[in-house]
């Protein structure tokens, strides 16, 4: 008989360590609580715009090896646009406008040309980021990056003021979803040691222009199906807790118990896995993360008659938008979305309505043609608990994905995959519990 595996939760991790079981001749069911799959990364539609629109743009790095090698195995790797090397459109206000991009040189020399070529930076400014970008690049990673914030660690090598706001702020957000300031320097070093300083190929950006779930769910979906895994929706755990004779697991849902598994791979997040196992003796292995907090990004569709820019995306600055992405265009209008990382202040300020219509509103001081009263559709999306905010000194209460408690096991983005909680994150840590689970049953 084949060994059998529950994997509780759909998202990227879930379906990483689905697949990655399956490859290894275990029998596999998902169960997850929303009627489909993707977790954090699903696209929908509405009735004006039936062409799909991402929760919010994700961007890849060409350094996220684990997931490349995952829509290798299930497909959808042809659907990913990367660039041919790191380049950043800027737009800021008075219509000014400018590019960093890197070069096939070898790291870090391939950024620092660009960086030479940067208008927004001065001479001195260069030469101080160009210092950095050698000194991390020859720095191995140590235990005490995870005692310093971000902020603490580059303003103590003057990389305040304006390379702070033009360069590491942005990068920060874009790939942390948290001000430099909050968050852990350990988690900024990862970013640039293996991603922006890691190579040509690694530091280039890798837009995903199909869609969340035609690209990255749907191939993980079909693969499985016909690699006999089975998937149920709308099943909603509602606690997981082991029999009297203590080891084997029973996983509570709205539709009945589940037991009798080898093997139960929980694919959480964070707080509901905490939850959902309060009373059931895990307790003190998970009570590290009381801690933990998440915070969210929103993202702000608008569809505009117009192109508002050249690129997939660009960099703003002067408005309290991020970034810009255009997504599609189908008949007249163009669909755009503008993102803001770590808006945990912004969203409990104002309502919906309010901050579409100022943050629209403020659009014009980067694009002069610009007339919120063409916007023909607009929709506000908030993730709330996009991430895990990995703040100085988490990273130990991280725990490890692989086996958590007698035969539970353990993956998800905010596991200690050695990454920031990322896509990458997330499919790499189902591809280690897999492997562990592979270990301990055959
Ligand atoms: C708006 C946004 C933008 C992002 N941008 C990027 C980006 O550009 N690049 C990047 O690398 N990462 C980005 N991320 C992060 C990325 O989406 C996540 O790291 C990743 O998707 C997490 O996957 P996961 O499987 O670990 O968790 P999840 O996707 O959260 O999966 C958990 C699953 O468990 C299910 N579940 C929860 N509770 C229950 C329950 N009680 N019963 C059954 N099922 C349950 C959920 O419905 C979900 O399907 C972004 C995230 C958001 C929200």
């Amino acid at each position: 008989m084949r060994p059998t595996a529950l994997i509780l939760g759909a998202g990227l991790a879930g379906l990483s360590t689905a697949v990655h079981l399956a490859n290894k001749g275990i029998e596999i069911t998902i169960l997850e609580k929303r009627p489909f799959a993707g977790g954090r990364t699903y696209s929908f539609s509405r009735e004006f715009w039936p062409y799909g629109i991402d929760n919010g743009p994700h961007v890849m790095l060409g350094c996220y090896k684990a997931l490349l090698e995952l829509l290798d195995i299930v497909g959808g790797r042809n659907r990913l646009n990367p660039q041919s090397r790191l380049l950043v459109p800027y737009v800021l206000p008075g219509s000014v406008r400018a590019v960093l991009a890197a070069n096939a040189l070898p790291p870090p020399l391939h950024l620092l040309s660009g960086l030479m070529r940067f208008s927004l930076l001065g001479w001195r400014e260069k030469m101080s980021l160009a210092k950095i970008f050698f000194k991390i690049r020859f720095m191995s990673e140590e235990d005490s990056f995870d005692h310093h914030t971000a902020y603490e660690w580059l303003s103590g090598r003057h990389q305040g003021g304006k390379t702070m706001e033009i360069f590491w702020r942005p990068l920060v957000l874009a790939t942390l979803n948290e001000q430099p300031e909050n968050v852990s320097f350990l988690q900024l070093f990862r970013v640039l040691k293996l991603g922006i300083l890691g190579g040509r190929d690694e530091s280039r950006l890798i837009l995903i222009p199909e869609g969340l779930t035609s690209t990255l769910v749907e191939p993980a979906l079909d693969w499985l199906a016909g690699n006999g895994g089975r998937i149920e929706l709308n099943r909603r755990i509602e606690c997981i807790k082991w029999a009297e004779d203590e080891d084997k697991i029973i996983v509570q849902t709205n539709h009945g118990g589940y037991e009798g598994y080898d093997v139960v791979v929980s694919a959480l997040p964070f707080r509901n896995l905490r939850l959902l196992t309060l009373d059931s003796g895990i307790d003190t292995s998970l009570e590290a993360m009381e801690g933990f907090r998440g915070n969210a990004i929103l993202n702000l569709h608008f569809w505009f008659p117009e192109q508002l820019i050249s690129a997939p995306m660009a960099c703003l600055q002067g408005v309290r938008s991020q970034w810009l992405f255009v997504q599609s265009r189908h008949g007249d209008l163009t669909h755009h979305t503008l993102v803001i990382s770590s808006a945990d202040e912004l969203i409990f300020k104002e309502s919906k309505q309010e901050l579409a219509q100022s943050l629209l509103g403020e659009l014009p001081e980067l694009f002069p043609q610009f007339n919120p009263g063409e916007v023909k559709f607009h929709y506000l999306t908030i993730e709330k608990n996009a991430t895990l905010v990995c703040k100085p000194g988490i990273e130990a209460a991280r725990p490890l994905p692989g086996r958590l408690w007698k035969n539970l096991y353990l993956t998800g983005d905010w596991t200690r995959t050695g990454l920031p909680p990322t896509m990458e994150s997330a499919v790499l840590s189902g591809r280690m519990a897999a492997e562990a689970v592979a270990r301990d049953v055959n």
